[in-house]
């Protein structure tokens, strides 16, 4: 299999019969074998009547229904773990995206990338509500996670198998995908891609989005960057606000032992009890936080590193 098209649907009745036409007229003449994986993520409209039908004039459609609603993410994910194409390419169901597209992103996959992602431009979304807070939020992620994209929110992508696979999503986090894809060693890409405005249904996320995303960049950075090593982190801050606590206490010690000053009613020795305590939390949070990074790698014998290529020629003689 050459291709797997994963699509992630929720109540998209409207837009998947014109939406599997494309696909099949940008597809069908490439002489590529392909599959249409199309994860209804528990619709409650007539999508799954459609899809039914669609799987039996449509070549290549499966169908992979979820028994509720678990969001756009686990939908993709859902399509991660299930397609068996070389090459796996996302896409909206709304119709948005535009299948004409993946063409031009297999070809730029095809100048050694392992993952290229969309970049909706001009985007036809509202501004207020959509474009200006994506804008933002592309601007923090492409500066936390130093991938530089600037379309995190666009399904549209291709991916290899390989570093497909290897991807593990939570939250709302398939909008993390390359900067996860990026931290294990992939070459990421980015080309500009067609953007429509949404001809049916309705859109499924609000401006509420905004937060959870920042919330799921948290996550995201602290595991790239700190997964392994989380006492530099939380160790970092504990000494720090521990040592000037200690100091702080240190100052207080000498002006009572010493000068004989009354030190019981002053502000300062409730900031440095304050300090300490919290200093030594931090340091055991990053204790902890080691123990747990431990049990992560090795209970999954999951190595803390990506091996490219082995060069082994055997022993001699
Ligand atoms: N989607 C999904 N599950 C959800 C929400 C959305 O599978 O819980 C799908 C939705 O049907 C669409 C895609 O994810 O195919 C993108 O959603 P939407 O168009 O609402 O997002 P927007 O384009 O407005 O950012
Ligand atoms: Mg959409």
């Amino acid at each position: 299999m050459d291709l797997s098209i994963i699509v992630p649907v929720y109540n998209e009745e409207e837009s998947l019969e014109p939406l599997t036409h494309e696909i099949r007229s940008v597809l069908g003449p490439s002489g590529k074998s392909y599959e249409v994986i199309i994860v209804d993520d528990g619709s409650t409209d007539g999508t799954y009547v459609v899809l039914c039908r669609l799987r039996k004039t449509e070549p290549g459609i499966k169908v992979l229904r979820f028994k509720r609603n678990f969001g756009q993410t686990a939908a993709i994910a859902a399509g991660l773990a299930y397609a068996q194409g070389e090459i796996i390419v996302a896409l909206d169901g709304d119709g948005q995206n535009d299948p004409e597209d993946i063409p031009a992103l297999l070809e730029k996959l095809d100048e050694g990338f392992d993952l290229v992602n969309g970049w909706r431009s001009p985007r036809r979304d509202p501004f207020w509500s959509r474009q200006l807070p994506s804008l933002i939020a592309n601007g923090v992620i492409s500066w936390m996670t130093r991938v530089q994209l600037h379309d995190y929110g666009c399904t549209l992508k291709a991916i290899r198998r390989e570093v497909a696979k290897e991807l593990k999503l939570y939250g709302e986090m398939h909008r993390f995908i390359p900067a996860m894809a990026y931290e294990r060693g992939a070459r990421i890409a980015e080309i500009k891609v067609h953007h429509r405005p949404r001809q049916s249904g309705q859109s499924k996320y609000g401006i509420a989005r905004t937060f959870r995303v920042i919330l799921d960049l948290l996550t995201v950075k602290f595991l790239l960057s700190y997964a392994t090593r989380p006492l530099h982190v939380f160790g970092l801050v504990g000494l720090i606000s521990g040592g000037v606590g200690f100091l702080l206490g240190g100052y207080l010690t000498i002006q009572k032992i010493v000068y004989q000053y009354e030190i019981g009613g002053r502000p300062l020795l409730l900031l440095a009890v304050l300090l300490i305590f919290i200093g030594f939390q931090f340091i055991t949070m990053g204790l902890l936080g080691e123990m747990l990074a431990r049990t992560y790698h090795e209970s999954q014998n999951k190595p803390i590193y990506v091996i490219k290529e082995i060069l082994d020629g055997g022993t001699p003689g």
